[in-house]
């Protein structure tokens, strides 16, 4: 271990310990849960210091900055207060990489699953076309054909049916407004991010080669992508791990989808009056900006009202699912989705819209267990309602 050695390791002296980070707006959800300041941006900052300067004794400095990192849903919340501007979940990303020794169980365990499988949950890359069962005939229509828009679907909505909403109501989308693009589910392997996630940036390499490769084969010019997490891996990730830009554009479905709108490519049919919230998601909200398109296609569809939640755009609450705490610490991911389904009951919606799977999934399983009447769906969903 040489923190010295860290790219940020001037950040960790510029801390001025003021704590924005743990209590202003949006605040750090995971200290809400776990109560322990190890957690925050400013405990993990002092805590590193400490180690730095031998304050802390090195075994019990890394598991503590172990369980601090590791706990931490990498929301972005406490980057976007921080008085000082320390590119906070920068730090984290490589702090983590000094932690290899003390990573929780299943993070060890995604790992190996990607070593082995190229997706997380370590199933079978034939797999990784599980989700479009319900849409058989669509699918062989669109896989593994030279188009310049392509789509890139995402481990969790590929294998997990409780996401396939996103991919399944886009490509009906795509079929009814006559347009044409490539689905290579086949031959996608994870964007990478658990392992960015979890420290080990190098082995995202491999992963990032192997999927731009089969963009560039099947001549994508524009990719869709419905994940927020493959959407900051490709955006912001891929072009330092691979050291240039992409040769191709990256896109949200909701840019995608509007832009269809735009050309009067759907007949609205349904105008039936309901209530709605966007979940902005950490990793295409906080971490790239994207806040906008989801509020724009809402306002283009008939019937539907945006309620937002007290806490919305650079405020907006984790879900509590992300940084791969749910995996570890689902305690966590419960206490963090609560605070959010609280605004959401306050605003007495119908729907929470997602463009994350991570999230829909959490914030539906709680829901759930709260015995909501709310529905936790991919914001696709709801465009496909207002045309069927
Ligand atoms: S990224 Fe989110 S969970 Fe992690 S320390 Fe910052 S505010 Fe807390
Ligand atoms: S807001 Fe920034 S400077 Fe203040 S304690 Fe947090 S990390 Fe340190």
């Amino acid at each position: 271990m040489n923190l010295k050695a860290l790219k940020y390791f001037n950040e960790l002296y510029i801390c001025a310990y003021c704590a924005y980070c743990v209590n202003n707006n949006a605040a750090c959800p995971t200290y809400l849960s776990v109560k322990h300041e190890i957690v925050t941006g400013r405990g993990k900052m002092i805590t590193s210091r400490n180690l730095a300067d031998g304050r802390l004794k090195k075994e019990e400095g890394l598991q503590a900055l172990s369980k601090g990192l590791f706990q931490c849903t990498f929301c972005a919340a406490c980057e976007q207060e921080c008085m000082l501007d320390i590119p906070l979940t920068e730090v984290y990303s490589e702090l983590k990489t000094m932690v290899q020794d003390y990573i929780p169980f299943h993070t060890k365990r995604m790992f190996s699953n990607l070593k082995v499988n190229n997706n997380f949950y370590g199933l079978d890359q034939e797999d990784r076309s599980f989700w479009a069962s319900e849409v058989e005939s669509l699918y062989n229509k669109f896989v593994n054909r030279k188009a310049q828009v392509g789509y890139f679907i995402g481990c969790v909505s590929s294998y997990s049916a409780r996401a396939s909403g996103a991919p399944v109501s886009l490509l009906k989308l795509v079929e009814k407004a006559n347009e044409k693009i490539s689905v290579f589910s086949p031959s996608e392997y994870c964007c990478g991010n658990p392992y960015l996630l979890g420290g080990q940036p190098n082995k995202a390499l491999e992963l990032a080669k192997h999927n731009i490769h089969e963009i560039e084969r099947l001549g994508i010019k524009t990719l869709i992508i419905s994940c927020a997490g493959c959407f900051r891996v490709f955006t912001k990730e891929y072009p330092k791990i691979i050291g240039k830009s992409l040769p191709f554009k990256v896109i949200t479905h909701m840019d995608y989808i509007i832009s269809l709108i735009k050309k009067n490519k759907f007949k609205f049919t349904n105008n039936k009056s309901i209530k709605v919230s966007f979940k902005d998601p950490c990793e295409l909200g906080r971490h790239c900006g994207e806040y906008e398109h989801a509020r724009e296609l809402i306002n283009l569809l008939p019937g539907i009202k945006n309620c937002e939640m007290e806490n919305n755009r650079e405020n907006a609450l984790c879900c509590g699912a992300g940084g791969l705490v749910k995996a570890n610490y689902p305690e966590i991911a419960e206490d963090v989705a609560e605070a959010l389904i609280q605004q959401l009951e306050d605003q007495n919606v119908d729907y929470c819209l997602n463009a994350c799977p991570a999230c829909q999934i959490n914030i539906d399983e709680h829901l759930n267990r709260l015995r909501s009447s709310i529905r936790s769906i991919d914001i696709m969903e709801i465009v496909l309602s207002r045309i069927q």
